[in-house]
């Protein structure tokens, strides 16, 4: 083995323990050390890294891993359908360069569409209906089991416990991100603060700390809200849905379910980076707390032919934010001259 790739696998080594670190600290323990953009950053180095010395590439990596284990205090839940991470963004280049990678693979230059979400910060979740009843709510997990937390999750106000309307499957997972308004936490904080309790450092960790609890009584006490945002197992298979993400997002709403009102369509990267600048105009004001934004093809039968890979779906990406201390780093820099 030559010198050069001999440093680049302890290097790969260290970046792997210290993102197994974070991941624990993040995933299992709500409670991280370091801030997000250090977290990118060092995954970032590590995806590049493996890339350049693919022969070293092995599954267990975190760069091929989704989440966390689940917490071993939850009945465990398989999921029927793995809920997978999201590619990532962090330039207009990088989200032009995925449109082109969408182009080549499909070997077309027709124009497409994207659903562009808010990337909300908060955790992933599932929700289970049977024949319109709520049965099962499960977290994410490490992607192919979660946590059963049904009980806390029936505690949250917006989740309807019965679907309506007359053109429910009988059996449909929705999923979607449980998170903590602004004004929430605020207020959350507030009153942890005059019980001389926990004080959480951002509206993501209080939502996570919140979900995760053994006895639903305090996660009902705790102000969650949950926005839809795909269906997972439909039953029965043969059922007719619209062959449009969008449009199944407004199928799902119909049926009582809440869907974030900032969602929009796009033609084009050119329209992704269009709605990228006006959701980071209008970040400041919104009433919850997002990280980015997710851009999804829009077509169902695209999305089919363009598949998966390891961790994520090929046609989906997250375009991130620069972090607030990032920000704040950049404009000290700036006014420094
Ligand atoms: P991800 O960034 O890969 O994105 C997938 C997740 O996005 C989904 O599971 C879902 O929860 C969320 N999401 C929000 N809105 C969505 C939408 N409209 N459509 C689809 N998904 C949506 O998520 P991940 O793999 O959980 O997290 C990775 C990120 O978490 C990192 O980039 C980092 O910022 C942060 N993290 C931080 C630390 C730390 O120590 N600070 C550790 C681990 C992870």
């Amino acid at each position: 083995m030559s010198k050069q790739s001999s440093s680049s696998e302890q290097q790969i080594e260290h970046l792997r323990d210290t993102l197994r670190q974070y991941n624990h600290e993040y995933y299992v323990l709500d409670a991280p050390t370091v801030p997000d953009a250090e977290y990118d950053r060092l995954m970032q180095q590590l995806i590049e890294l493996e890339q350049a010395n693919p022969s070293l590439i092995t599954p267990d990596s975190p760069s091929q891993k989704v989440g966390g284990a689940p917490l071993s205090a939850f009945e465990q839940v398989t999921h029927e359908v793995p809920m997978l991470s999201l590619d990532n963004a962090f330039d207009d280049a990088s989200l032009l360069a995925f449109e082109k990678r969408l182009h080549d693979r499909l070997k077309s230059n027709e124009i497409l569409y994207f659903s562009c979400e808010p990337k909300l910060d908060g955790l992933a979740v599932s929700l289970l209906y049977e024949n319109g009843q709520l049965v099962q709510a499960a977290t994410r997990g490490d992607g192919q089991v979660g946590e059963n937390i049904t009980q806390n999750v029936r505690t949250i106000t917006n989740i309807p416990h019965r679907l309506k309307g007359d053109t429910i499957p009988q059996r449909v997972e929705i999923r979607g991100e449980v998170f903590m308004s602004k004004a929430g936490f605020e207020k959350l904080n507030s009153r942890q603060k005059a019980n001389n309790a926990k004080v959480f450092a951002n509206p993501r960790n209080a939502a996570a700390g919140s979900l995760r609890q053994l006895d639903p009584k305090i996660t009902a006490r705790r102000p969650l809200m949950f926005y839809t945002y795909s269906l997972g197992v439909v039953a029965p298979a043969s059922l007719e849905l619209p062959k449009t993400h969008s449009e199944r997002l407004n199928l799902v709403q119909s049926w009582g379910m809440p869907l974030c009102p900032d969602i929009a369509t796009a033609k084009g990267g050119q329209g992704c980076l269009e709605y990228y600048q006006h959701i980071l105009r209008t970040r400041e004001a919104l009433p919850y707390d997002i990280d980015g934004v997710v851009f999804k093809v829009d077509s169902i039968a695209l999305q089919q032919t363009l598949g998966f890979v390891a961790k994520a779906p090929r046609w989906a990406i997250a375009q991130k934010f620069p972090a607030q201390e990032e920000i704040t780093r950049l404009i000290s820099v700036e006014f420094q001259v």
